[in-house]
């Protein structure tokens, strides 16, 4: 596929973050990345010129992962534009930590709905068009705590350790059509978030970590573009950790 002059890639929640450095692990002339992102703004721009300095076209298409209606749209104006989807990357994540005791139908609701039933949505989308084409790349960004849990994170491990589940059922309902589906699973990773916390609460999640640092969106990104590749046509229904071996499985 990488060598395929008209490959179309859509990145959910491009705008910023680990999703800005998947579309830019991604791009490569021949690429049109299309970055979605709830609200397309400043940061959107920025990182659609960045994508374009790579020499790939970059694209905005606007909507809420979580609203099923606006993802069809959406996806009705690529495919017409584009006539085709090669690769999906559901990146697009939020959250609502709190204690089980004291969590809020509405925090669980925004979680599982953004996380969780937005990479179903996506998914639902291009399955049609990827069944026809006869080929394709859908990758979920989960994460460690998918599969390690992690007190006051009911909502989002649920949604995580959901989108392991869905990968797997996806990879064996789409694989005679040569379309794989796998998942990334990113450990602590280097952001606005993680540096903001107070000192001893980094060192204690850093004590956790055998390679002794957060990971980089970059390093997650990596990921994401190996299972893109014509090096990954082999690779389905797989979850692969990007955590500096804090959790070995
Ligand atoms: P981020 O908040 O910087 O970026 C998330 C992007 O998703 C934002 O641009 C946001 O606007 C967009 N988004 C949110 N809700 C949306 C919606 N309803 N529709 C469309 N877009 C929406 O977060 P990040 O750290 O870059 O995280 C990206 C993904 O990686 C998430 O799925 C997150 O759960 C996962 N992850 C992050 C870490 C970490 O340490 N940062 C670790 C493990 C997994």
């Amino acid at each position: 596929m990488m060598n395929d002059n008209s490959r179309i890639a859509l990145v959910t929640g491009g705008a910023r973050g680990i999703g800005r450095a998947i579309a830019l692990a991604l791009a490569q002339p021949g690429l049109t990345i299309y970055l979605n992102d709830v609200v397309l703004g400043e940061e959107a721009v920025r990182t659609q010129q960045e994508v374009e300095a790579k020499g790939a076209a970059a694209r905005l298409v606007e909507f809420n992962v979580a609203d099923a209606a606006a993802v069809n749209q959406g996806l009705d104006y690529i495919l017409k534009e584009s006539g085709r989807l090669d690769i999906l990357v559901n990146n697009a994540g939020i959250t609502r930590d709190n204690l089980i005791v004291r969590m809020k139908e509405t925090e669980w609701d925004a979680v599982l709905g953004v996380n969780l039933k937005g990479a179903f949505n996506c998914i639902r989308a291009v399955s049609r068009p990827m069944v026809k084409q006869r080929g394709g790349r859908i990758i979920n960004i989960s994460s460690v705590v998918g599969v390690m849990g992690n007190a006051g994170q009911a909502n989002y491990v649920a949604s995580k350790a959901g989108l392991i589940g869905l990968t797997k059922t996806v990879a064996r309902e789409l694989a005679s059509r040569n379309i794989t589906v796998n998942a990334v699973a990113p450990g602590f990773i280097q952001t606005e978030m993680t540096e903001a916390l107070p000192e001893v609460t980094r060192n204690l999640m850093l004590a956790q970590i055998p390679l002794g640092r957060f990971g980089t969106s970059e390093e997650v990104a990596q990921a994401v573009a190996f299972l893109a590749s014509d090096a990954a046509t082999y690779i389905t229904g797989q979850v692969i950790h990007v955590n500096g071996g804090m959790l070995m499985v």
